[in-house]
């Protein structure tokens, strides 16, 4: 099939302002990465801010989408050796493309590069100029230094290009929160990646998950039980503390994750429903907000506290693995699905702001 001279893109120029525009196919060199045709991209809460303008305006104007999934169209020699790929291989790819030789790159830490080259999606040096870089496009165009990983190519698109969320929670529930066989899980927050780390615990071999939510979380929280939460909590009619204690005979859970975002209330509920020596993984951005709480609680407890900054390659590879195995009904968390033209609506979609619609995993689909 023969390529386009051009390629659509959606393009952020401002605070919820967002075009298509047409860019000249990337011509891709030897010492280049490829061209990946997008089948899909996620959106989660750091789009919606980004949409906002609640990010930096530097970046702008940029081309957004950190979540993508696609076919590789064209791929240079030396990046489809180092990749492992060739044209017509579906791919994820990870957001941030490091130098791969720093000392916390070479540490595996490469989320916080120090020599970055720039994203897919999130920030780039205003050197790299206006590119093909952001997943809401009908091509992206790789780095030879892009993170990819390979994936089947028979699961549905809007399923395959949940290794975001997924891989957020297989990363803070099970290998920042130590989650196992046997644990006992509670997880404040039922968004996406909520859901995620519910599907994560269960996957791991939880021995009891609970979940928290507001009132109008029902379908989200139905969701956490269909995906294996045993308990769920609507903390806006219970107090979440009490009833962990209650369900665990007042021992309270070995991990907590707080994963809301903004409010201060679910770190403290966290820190005191976790039991003696227990760990709690702190995932839920407030806006650089302080939250007031008890160190004495910390210390006095013995707990662990962990900041999630991100996830890794081996947390994206285990949600991949996880989504191959086909286990959980996955497609159950998809709930919108737009084209390009309605990216904006997609993320309003998301943020709640269209009345009417409950999100909980939301897609942008170039082709739809
Ligand atoms: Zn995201
Ligand atoms: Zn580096």
């Amino acid at each position: 099939m023969a390529l386009a001279d051009t390629i659509r893109a959606a393009v952020q120029t401002g605070p919820r302002q967002i075009e298509l525009r047409e860019f000249p196919r990337p011509v891709i060199g030897p010492q280049d990465g490829g061209l990946l045709r997008v089948e899909a991209c996620g959106i989660c809460g750091s789009d919606v801010e980004q949409y906002r303008g609640n990010l930096s305006s530097q970046w702008l104007p940029m081309v957004p989408g950190h979540e993508p999934l696609g076919i590789i169209e064209e791929v240079s020699d030396s990046a489809a050796a180092r990749w492992g790929v060739q044209p017509g291989d579906r791919v994820a790819v990870e957001i941030l493309i490091p130098c791969r030789s720093c000392d916390l790159c070479l540490a595996g830490r490469y989320m916080s590069c120090r020599h970055r080259i720039g994203s897919h999606g999130g920030s780039n040096p205003p050197e790299r100029g206006l590119g093909l870089w952001g997943g809401f496009a009908e091509y992206i165009h790789l780095h030879p230094n892009s993170i990819l990983h390979k994936v089947r190519g028979d699961i549905p698109a809007e399923v395959a290009v949940m290794y975001n969320p997924l891989g957020a929670g297989v990363r803070w529930a099970c290998h920042l929160g130590g989650v196992e066989l046997g644990s006992t899980v509670l997880i404040l927050g039922a968004g996406q990646r909520g859901l995620a780390a519910v599907l994560a615990s269960r996957a791991a071999g939880a021995g009891t998950i609970i979940v928290t939510g507001l009132a109008r979380d029902g379908f989200k929280l139905g969701l956490a039980r269909e995906f294996g939460a045993d308990y769920v909590i609507d903390v806006e009619a219970e107090d979440t503390v009490s009833r962990v204690l209650s369900l665990t005979g007042g021992a309270g859970v070995d991990v907590a994750l707080d994963l809301t975002p903004m409010a201060a209330q679910p770190v403290r509920d966290a820190l005191s429903a976790v039991r003696w020596g227990g760990r709690v993984v702190l995932a839920g951005l407030k806006g650089r907000e302080p939250v007031s709480l008890s160190t004495d609680l910390i210390i006095n407890r013995a707990l662990t506290v962990v900041g999630a900054f991100s996830v890794d390659s081996r947390g994206y590879a285990e949600a991949i693995r996880l989504i191959e195995a086909g286990r959980f009904p996955l497609e159950r968390m998809h709930t919108h699905t737009f084209g390009l033209e309605d990216i904006g609506r997609a993320i309003e979609t998301l943020a709640g702001e269209v009345p009417g619609e409950e999100a909980v995993h939301v897609a942008i689909v170039p082709a739809a």
